[in-house]
C-alpha cells in the first residue's frame, strides 16, 4: 500500500479530479437507458439547458464524452483553418500544451512568453492585436485558470484589450479548472468558445467535456477548414435539438451532471464562487503563516480553485510523498518546468471549511515531518480567516 493510514476517507486534494459528492455517485448508480429513447431525450434536453448558467451563457453548450483535451481540440478544429494565426500566452503547463496542440493541428501560433507566475497580459494582447492590422490573427487562446500555477487570467480585461485594438479575432478560453469554482461569464465577456471539463468544479468524475459556443464561433465553424469529424459541432447541435447525440453519450455521467448542476444551483453560483475565494484566502494565509511562498505573484490573479506553494530549491515531491504515505492525502505535483519546485493544494468542488482544515492540517504535519523549515503554527492564520464572518 502507498499509505500507512487505515480508516477514514482518502483526501483527494489535487486540483482535479476532485472529490465526487455521494449524491452524485448515487445518481450514477442507475441503469443505463436507451440513448435513442424518450426517457433519454428528456434527460438530454434537461442537462443541455441546465448547464448553461454555469458558463454564464444562453447560447449552445456542446457536451463531449471525452476529457478536456478533446474539448480543446474541438474548440480549435471547429473555428479555424490550416495556417491560421493564433495568439496564446505562456501562463504555465496547460497553456503550453494547448498551443502545442494548435501547432500540431497546422495552426501558426504566436506564443507570448511568460514566467509561469502571472496570467495572460491584457496589455500584451492589445499590443499584438493592434500591430496585426491585416487581421491575420484569427483567435486568441487564454487558459482562464492555469492549473499548473494557481494563477487566474483576467479574461474580461483580455476581452477589453481585443475590443480596444478593434480586432475581430475569436476569443477561446479554457475554463477546465475554473468553471463552477471561479466567477465566469461566457456571454458578458464576449467569449467565443469556452472549454470545460467535468472533473473539477463540476464535481463529477472525469469523462465529460464541453464547448460553450457563441454565435460568432458558430458562424466561423461554417467556413473553418481544419479537418474534424467526431468533434464537429454541427451534427451534435442538430441532434441536441431533440435531446439526443449523434453517437452513444456517456449516459451515467449525464445523470451525474444533472445532480451536480442541481447542487450548484441550490447553493447559488455567487455563493459557490465566494466559498472558493474564501478557502483560497485561508490557504494563502496558512502558506504565509508557515513562512512559505505562494507561486502566484499578482493578487488580482490569485486562483480560487487551487494554491501552488513554491519551493524554489526543490523537495516538493518528497513532501507530497510523505503526506500521501502518512496522512493518505494526494496533492498536486509540480508540472513541466515546475517539477519538484511546487506542490499544489486543490480547494475546489465539493469542499467545506473542515475539508480545508483537514487538508491544511495534513500539509502542515507533512511539512514538519519532511524536515522543511516552517512555522509549525502557520495553520492558525487560516483558522482565523475561516472564523471571520
Ligand atoms: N486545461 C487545464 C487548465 C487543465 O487543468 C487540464 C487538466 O488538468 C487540461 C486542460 C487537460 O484536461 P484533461 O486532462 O481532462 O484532458
Amino acid at each position: 500500500s502507498v499509505t500507512t493510514t487505515t480508516g477514514g476517507r482518502h483526501f483527494l486534494q489535487i486540483p482535479g479530479p476532485t472529490n465526487v459528492p455521494d449524491r452524485v455517485l448515487r445518481a450514477m448508480a442507475a441503469p443505463t437507458i436507451d440513448h435513442r429513447g424518450p426517457e433519454f431525450a428528456a434527460l438530454g434536453l434537461e442537462v443541455l439547458e441546465a448547464v448553461k448558467p454555469v458558463f454564464g451563457t444562453t447560447q449552445p453548450v456542446v457536451i463531449y464524452p471525452a476529457s478536456g483535451t478533446g474539448a480543446w481540440e474541438a474548440a480549435l478544429t471547429n473555428t479555424l483553418s490550416p495556417g491560421d494565426k493564433v495568439l496564446a500566452f505562456e501562463t504555465g503547463h496547460f497553456a503550453t500544451l494547448w498551443q502545442e496542440m494548435a501547432t500540431r493541428l497546422g495552426l501558426e501560433v504566436e506564443f507570448v512568453a511568460g514566467d509561469w507566475r502571472h496570467g495572460a497580459d491584457p496589455a500584451a494582447a492589445q499590443e499584438r492585436l493592434a500591430a496585426d492590422t491585416a487581421h491575420e490573427i484569427k483567435a486568441v487562446m487564454v487558459v482562464h485558470n492555469e492549473t499548473s500555477t494557481g494563477v487566474t487570467s483576467r479574461v474580461a480585461e483580455v476581452r477589453k484589450a481585443i475590443d480596444a485594438a478593434d480586432h475581430p479575432a475569436l476569443l477561446l478560453v479554457d475554463t477546465i479548472s475554473s468553471l463552477g469554482s471561479i466567477d465566469y461569464r461566457h456571454d458578458e465577456w464576449g467569449v467565443d468558445v469556452t472549454v470545460a471539463g467535468s472533473q473539477k468544479g463540476l464535481m463529477l468524475p472525469p469523462g465529460l467535456s464541453f464547448n460553450a459556443v457563441s454565435d460568432k464561433a458558430l458562424q466561423a465553424s461554417k467556413t473553418a477548414g481544419l479537418p474534424r469529424s467526431f468533434w464537429d459541432w454541427q451534427p451534435i447541435l442538430a441532434a441536441n435539438e431533440r435531446g439526443f447525440f449523434p453517437y452513444t453519450p456517456a449516459t451515467n455521467l449525464l445523470y451525474a451532471l444533472k445532480v451536480a448542476l442541481e447542487m450548484l444551483d441550490d447553493e447559488g453560483l455567487a455563493n459557490v464562487y465566494a466559498r472558493h475565494t474564501r478557502h483560497a484566502e485561508a490557504t494563502r494565509a496558512a502558506v504565509r503563516g508557515w513562512g512559505l511562498e505562494v507561486l502566484a505573484l499578482d493578487e488580482r490573479e490569485y486562483s480560487g480553485s487551487l494554491t501552488a506553494i513554491y519551493m524554489p530549491d526543490g523537495g516538493a515531491d518528497a513532501v507530497r510523498a510523505t503526506i500521501l504515505r502518512e496522512y493518505d492525502m494526494s496533492l498536486g505535483a509540480g508540472l513541466g518546468k515546475l517539477a519538484d519546485k511546487v506542490f499544489r493544494i486543490g480547494h475546489l468542488g465539493h469542499f467545506n471549511d473542515l475539508t480545508l482544515v483537514g487538508t491544511l492540517g495534513g500539509v502542515q504535519m507533512g511539512l514538519v515531518r519532511s524536515g522543511v523549515d516552517i512555522d509549525p503554527n502557520g495553520i492558525q492564520a487560516a483558522l482565523e480567516r475561516l472564523q471571520q464572518a
